[in-house]
């Protein structure tokens, strides 16, 4: 595998540099952020700078507005983001449902969502997991039941994330009961200002409200907002879980962050009241996370340099899946050590925006405990690790 970039991706990269340097605005790069978000404005702001740019959507072909970037220049993209500090922008619509509709959506669904989806104006939300389906999504219970040119949809979505601030959820909905599990699902499009749904706030262990349940009770949607053919919504929903697992292995956010670990490493103090910096325990740990996140990103550009020459991910996704998160967590829980008690401040009003108490603890302890509380939820969303051990057992291992 050949490591070193060609002249021309070194010379996008300048490229791309130069361009967060004279774009990204100073408070949003500084905006503290837990989980994939900044606050509501901020991210759309940095949205539009993006789209006007038409750098919006680097996964995306060109045809459907993308812009249609090798798999190195978006890493590369990826790597120059983390290291200015860009926020990530919001998933479901650019990641999710955009490749989704663009690849099976017809083209009046084209032409009303993928515009909003691209300008930031319509933000969506992921309607998949339900209480007693997650892992096992098939088993999905909230059912669509047609009448006439609508259905009515009845049932509840969990962990729902940013539901509170979307304006459309792209939901799996039960339209047969009667066949197999899978062969009975169909993908809707739902405006979530339609009558019979009801959004409450689930609080996370960072204190933050990123999570939802959504309640849907006679919900009429349009028979037009179905994706594709009723019953096949399987085949549309395993599309996106692939396209969630771009960049899954968040390899630029680690190096990212284990470099800010050194760097409060060079104020804090260890228990003897040197440097933690100097620290051999502290040195040993950090040392330890830096060389799988070195075997980590190899591996990542390993699988890279393949779906460049045109395969598709597979089961490789686990294997990053698995190692990138057990790596973040492993940065997160070394942070927290690092800070000490101070970790035990609660930021929350200042996260949210609300309040301006002077911060307790250094400045960079606001987010720690907030990033390793949230932090657990990356190896159970997006299917969770187990699952993700039993994906390899089976095709690696063969068992
Ligand atoms: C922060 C966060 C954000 C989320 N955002 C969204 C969202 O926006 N939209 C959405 O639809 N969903 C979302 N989810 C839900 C997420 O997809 C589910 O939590 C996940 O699929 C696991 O499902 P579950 O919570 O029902 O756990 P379960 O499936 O009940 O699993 C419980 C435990 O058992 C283990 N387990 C289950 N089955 C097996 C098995 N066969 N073998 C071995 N171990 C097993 C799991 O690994 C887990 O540890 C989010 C979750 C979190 C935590």
């Amino acid at each position: 595998m050949q490591l070193a970039l060609r002249p021309e991706d070194e010379a996008f990269r300048r490229e791309v540099r130069q361009f967060l340097k004279e774009s990204l605005p100073r408070d949003i790069a500084e905006a503290r952020a837990v989980g994939v978000s900044v606050s509501k404005p901020l991210l759309k702001r940095w949205h539009k700078t993006l789209y006007e740019k038409g750098w919006v959507a680097p996964g995306w072909p060109k045809a459907a507005g993308g812009t249609g970037w090798s798999v190195t220049q978006q890493h590369i993209f990826q790597e120059e983001c983390a290291q200015a500090n860009a926020p990530s922008l919001m998933p479901f619509g650019l990641s999710m449902v955009g490749p989704v509709i663009y690849t099976f959506g017809n083209d009046a669904q084209k032409a009303q969502h993928i515009p909003g989806i691209l300008s930031g104006d319509v933000w969506w939300c992921q309607g998949y997991s339900e209480p007693g389906s997650g892992s096992d999504l098939a088993s999905l219970k909230t059912k669509a039941v047609r009448d006439g040119d609508t259905y009515v949809v009845n049932g509840q979505k969990i962990w729902t994330s940013y539901a509170h601030e979307a304006d459309w959820i792209f939901c799996l909905v039960r339209t047969d009961d009667q066949s197999k599990p899978q062969e009975g699902i169909s993908f809707l499009l739902i405006d979530m200002k339609t009558p019979g749904i009801t959004v409450r706030p689930l609080v996370s262990i960072d204190e933050l409200h990123h999570l939802n349940e959504v309640f849907f009770e006679d919900v009429r949607v349009p028979v037009a907002n179905r994706i594709g053919e009723e019953n096949k919504g399987w085949t549309y929903a395993k599309f996106l879980l692939a396209h969630e697992r771009t960049g899954i292995a968040g390899v630029p956010q680690s190096k990212k962050a284990a470099e800010e670990l050194r760097r409060i490493a060079e104020t804090e103090r260890a228990g003897d009241g040197k440097r933690l910096a100097d620290d051999p325990t502290f040195q040993a740990t950090l040392a330890d996370i830096e060389v799988k996140l070195a075997a980590l990103e190899i591996t990542n550009l390993r699988i890279l340099a393949e779906t460049e020459k045109g395969t598709s991910v597979g089961v490789e996704a686990s294997v990053l899946k698995i190692l990138g998160t057990e790596v973040q967590q492993a940065l997160q829980t070394l942070a927290v050590e690092a800070i000490g008690y101070y970790t035990l401040a609660s930021h929350r009003d200042r996260l949210e925006g609300r309040g301006n108490a002077p911060l307790v603890g250094p400045d960079h302890g606001e987010t720690i405990f907030a990033s390793y509380g949230f932090g657990r939820a990356a190896s159970i969303y997006g299917g969770s690790n187990e699952i993700q051990r039993n994906v390899l057992a089976k095709a690696v291992l063969g068992l």
